[in-house]
């Protein structure tokens, strides 16, 4: 994570306990987890003596090949991929983030964002401490490298409590494996089998890849400690309310994935029966904006009785969206991924379900294209409630102004698309399909922040501790681009 301008950033972690050819198998890992960061890849092994970390820019396959996975030699890996808006993005932000310090070399690696990095920074550095990166992480390093006890893992449950946020983290010396969630447990990480010894990940499907068993979450405030085939289980010393991201089921994590216990296949196919149920649409065809809501449209066409085409074809072999940083590239990109098939739509009435709408610019896109191919009407579910605020725990959403839902109405929002009909998933029935029992966090549709910031952290805090305000972004009239 990135403590600069531009420090949002979503991240996959694995790690590899006690086991021969290591880093290949944190490699595969990675490669599974590849949907949760394409910016930057790293692995650091250790061979019971010392650590080597190799990371670079790029995605999982243009890092490793086989030379590279062999030359990092030892039998304990973690490793990172990583996606930050690209003003933040630079190898020295990649992960993981190795360091030599009075109680040996520590590698770690972060899936989350920390709230008070600002602060614990500007006080350190004022004692004189010199950061290398703009990352948060290192700041938990440097906690780490001031206190006095002998064992890192002693050190992190003392030092852990000082900082506030999103974390999910693997920690390398070497010898030893250690893995933490934060006590709200916001960003996944599970714990596997591998053989006779253990495998941690951000996903259950970083298990699979490598044939290794989901055993089960590492819980919210526990420290897990991997030494050679034996486990030992720590608790922080704080106390909190669980507070699991929703959105990983809704977007971020992969379907065939087992996150926070649950099974995200079941929890997006509820959340597309619910929407069918709270927002019929009298339609010929029900699609899916591949890949992310293809479960949902599967259960909104199974409620509603609508049949469910493949109506949208994406080329796979462009990155998200979101990727491009300029808005110009991301306007093209959308057309890059998509082509609907026009013998499928032309002259039929289209649902299209899409798992979430953050700053429209994709649907109002697709919608157009839907239109162009020949669609007689086109009626938008979503599968989640409008996403009203950002996000400061770990997922890449934009600054507020930049979010549709934050200043704009349902009708507002439908008429800026040029949609027949358009409505979204309740928060109640978001809840109802993520298995909720009060323990998830919802930040980003309702505001509630579990954790709280002395100043709101993110881009537009620039702004505003300028007293700049924030104009909310224009929506172009009906027939503009
Ligand atoms: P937008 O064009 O800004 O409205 O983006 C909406 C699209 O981005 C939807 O199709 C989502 O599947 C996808 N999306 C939602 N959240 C994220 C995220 N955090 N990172 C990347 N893509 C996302």
């Amino acid at each position: 994570m990135s403590t600069g301008r531009h420090w949002r950033e979503e991240c996959g972690v694995v790690g590899i306990a006690a086991v021969e050819g290591a880093s290949e198998l944190a490699s595969l890992a990675l490669h599974a987890l590849q949907h949760r960061g394409q910016e930057s890849a790293g692995i650091t092994v250790a061979d019971g003596h010392r650590l080597l970390t190799h990371k670079r820019m790029g995605l999982v396959a243009d890092v490793f090949d086989e030379g590279t996975t062999r030359a990092l030699s030892g039998n304990w890996a973690i490793g990172h991929v990583r996606y930050s808006t690209a003003g933040g993005s630079n190898l020295l932000n990649a992960q993981p983030l190795q360091v030599a310090s009075h109680r040996g070399t520590i590698s770690l690696a972060h899936n989350g964002n920390l709230v008070n990095a600002h602060e614990l920074r500007r006080e350190m550095e004022l004692q004189g401490s010199i950061f290398s990166t703009t990352s948060d992480t290192e700041v938990i390093l440097h906690l780490l490298a001031r206190h006095s006890g002998a064992q890192v893992e002693d050190a992190l449950l003392e030092v852990l409590p000082r900082v506030k946020g999103a974390y999910s983290l693997v920690a390398l010396t070497r010898d030893r494996l250690i893995a933490v969630r934060d006590p709200y447990g916001f960003r996944p990480l599970c714990l596997g089998r591998y053989r006779d010894s253990y495998v941690v990940a951000s996903e259950s499907c970083a298990f699979d890849i490598i044939g290794a068993r989901y055993l089960r979450d590492i819980a919210p405030g526990e420290m897990v400690v991997l030494g050679d085939g034996e486990l030992s289980s720590r608790q922080l010393p704080i106390k909190a309310r669980e507070r699991r991201c929703v959105f990983e089921h809704v977007y971020f994590s992969r379907p065939d994935s087992i996150v926070f216990g649950q099974h995200v296949e079941s929890a997006r196919r509820r959340s597309g029966e619910i929407l069918g149920r709270e927002a019929p649409a009298d339609a010929d065809l029900v699609c899916a904006v591949p890949d992310s809501s293809n479960t949902a449209a599967l259960g909104y066409s199974r409620v509603t009785g609508i049949p469910f085409e493949l109506a949208l074809i994406r080329n796979h072999y462009v990155g998200r969206t979101f990727i491009s940083p300029a808005q110009k590239v991301r306007d093209m990109s959308v057309r890059i991924k998509f082509n609907p098939v026009a013998d499928v739509v032309a002259g039929r009435r289209v649902v299209m379900i899409d798992d979430s709408i953050v700053r429209g610019t994709t649907m109002r896109k697709l919608v157009k294209l839907m239109r162009a191919a020949g669609a007689a009407e086109v009626h938008l579910r979503i599968a989640s409630p409008p996403v009203t605020n950002p996000c400061y725990y770990g997922i890449d959403t934009p600054v507020r102004n930049e979010l549709i839902a934050a200043s704009h109405s349902v009708d507002e929002i439908r008429t800026y698309l040029r949609v027949d009909s358009l409505a979204y998933l309740s928060l109640a029935g978001l809840r109802e399909a993520a298995g909720d029992q009060d323990n998830h966090c919802d930040a980003c549709f309702t505001g509630n922040y579990p954790v709280s910031f002395a100043e709101e952290p993110g881009r537009d805090a620039i702004e505003r501790s300028a007293g700049v305000r924030i104009p909310v972004k224009a929506l172009p009239a009906d027939g503009e681009e």
